[in-house]
This record gives C-alpha cells, sequence and structure tokens, in this order.
C-alpha cells in the first residue's frame, strides 16, 4: 500500500524571525502517522528548521539542487550532496518555476534526478502543462516527455525511488485547481504509462497533486484513488492550514 506525502514549498520566502514562528506553528500540529510530511524551506534555512523539528516527523527537502553531486565552481548552486549533509531526505527537481524562469530542461531535470538519487536524496520530480498546453489537448503528451527521459535513464524501480509530482502549470499560485477529476485523469494516465513498463514498480510510485491545494481542497483531491497527497506552495506558509491538508492526508 502506498502511504501518501504532502510537502511544503515554501519557495522564496521568509525570513529568520518569521520561520521561526512558521517552525512554532508546526510543532503545534497533530500530524497524521500514515502521512510523508516535507517542507522545502529555502536554503538558508534548512538549518534553522532542522534544529527546531528535531523529533518531529517532518523532513526537509531541497527546493532544487545541482546537476552534479561533486563539488565543483557552481557559484550560486548548492549540491545534493550538500543537502544530504545539512539534513535533508528530499529535493524538488524541475519545478514548473525552475523550467521556466532559469531554463531548466527535461535533460537538466533528469542529471538533477540522477545526482540526489546518488546521494541518497528522494527526488521529487514535478511535471505539468501549461494552459496553452492543456487546451490543445496536448496534457498527455507533455507530461509523458516529461517523465520520459527519467524513465529511460532509470526505469519505473528509479522513479519510485523518488516522487512524482503532477501540478499543472496553470493551477500554481493562481488560485485555480485542477477539478479533483481533472488532476486523477491525469495521475491515472501517468499511473497507467508507467504500469506498461512495470506493473507492480508502477503501484507503488507516490504521485501527489499540486497546484493551489488549499485546506477546504485538499481533502476531496486526495480521495482520488490515484493521488496519493499533495505538494503545496503558498498554503503551506501557514502551519494550521498546512496541517490541516496533512490531516485530510490521513483521511483518505
Ligand atoms: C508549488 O509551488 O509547487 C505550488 C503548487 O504552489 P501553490 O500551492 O501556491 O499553487
Amino acid at each position: 500500500m502506498r502511504r501518501s506525502l504532502v510537502a511544503g514549498n515554501w519557495k522564496m520566502h521568509g525570513t529568520r524571525q518569521s520561520v521561526e514562528t512558521l517552525l512554532g506553528g508546526l510543532n503545534q500540529q497533530d500530524w497524521p502517522e500514515e502521512v510523508d510530511l516535507v517542507i522545502a524551506p529555502p536554503a538558508l534555512y534548512i538549518q534553522q528548521c532542522r534544529e527546531a523539528l528535531e523529533g518531529s516527523p517532518v523532513s526537509l527537502a531541497g527546493q532544487s539542487s545541482a546537476t552534479q553531486a561533486e563539488p565543483g565552481a557552481l557559484t550560486g548552486e548548492v549540491s545534493p550532496a550538500q543537502l544530504r549533509d545539512a539534513g535533508c531526505e528530499y529535493v524538488l527537481v524541475g519545478h514548473s518555476e525552475r523550467r521556466s524562469l532559469f531554463g531548466e530542461t527535461d535533460e537538466m531535470v533528469c542529471k538533477k534526478f540522477a545526482a540526489a538519487l546518488a546521494c541518497g536524496l528522494r527526488p521529487i520530480l514535478c511535471v505539468g502543462e501549461t494552459r496553452e498546453q492543456r487546451d490543445a489537448g496536448e496534457t498527455a503528451e507533455v507530461v509523458g516527455r516529461q517523465l520520459q527521459v527519467v524513465l529511460e535513464s532509470f526505469g519505473v524501480g528509479g522513479l519510485a525511488q523518488g516522487v512524482v509530482a503532477y501540478e499543472p502549470v496553470w493551477a500554481i499560485g493562481t488560485g485555480l485547481t485542477a477539478s479533483p477529476e481533472e488532476a486523477q485523469d491525469v495521475h491515472s494516465m501517468i499511473r497507467g504509462r508507467l504500469a506498461m513498463l512495470d506493473d507492480e514498480q508502477a503501484r507503488c510510485v507516490q504521485i501527489v497533486y499540486g497546484g493551489s491545494v488549499k485546506a477546504d481542497n485538499a481533502e476531496a483531491l486526495f480521495a482520488m484513488p490515484d493521488i496519493d497527497g499533495g505538494l503545496v506552495g503558498g498554503a503551506s506558509l501557514n502551519a494550521d492550514e498546512f496541517g490541516a491538508i496533512a490531516r485530510a492526508a490521513g483521511r483518505a
């Protein structure tokens, strides 16, 4: 049976003071035991989060990492080995903001996935279509292509060592959520595609949904058979809201 996973992506938000307040709120939550819980703070605050979350079930993730595990002359980058050293267990790879604003290609995303796995991190591979691509009926093709490059290198078993996050670009940070049925359609398409390659492993892959998940829409989304939790942006900056989303995943 797959476990649910709820991850919070703090993006480029926070100061030491606001992070302390948010962590205080997170430490007051009643966390569900059956859900994998993750937060992805800005890299600067990972250490602060690690100390404050000592003994908590909440794991840490990087928001991005370099395409290589080895140290090197890559000014401004954070390596997956450094994230691991700092206490992270996960890292986001291929978030749509990295793809669209920082020019990350499928090939770079695949290298990041590889480097993360090599360092013992679980990569959370983000895939998803734009509004134009959805309107043109290209969702399956776009998502399929984003997955394909990783599948060619690692197979379904490799993908299962990470997590897939289906995040329709038009739903990220917009307040527009895919309906549970729309999201389920894509999740089931993804799992079906994986099952054609390896049925047994496909059933193990955690596929979470991201795109304006809130406490009041989480339950309906997570009730869908192929939605194994959520990747939460804006709502993860509020501890009570994030806690409520995690508990919704626990009830699913
Ligand atoms: C995200 O950043 O991955 C995300 C899903 O953001 P939001 O929940 O704010 O749409």
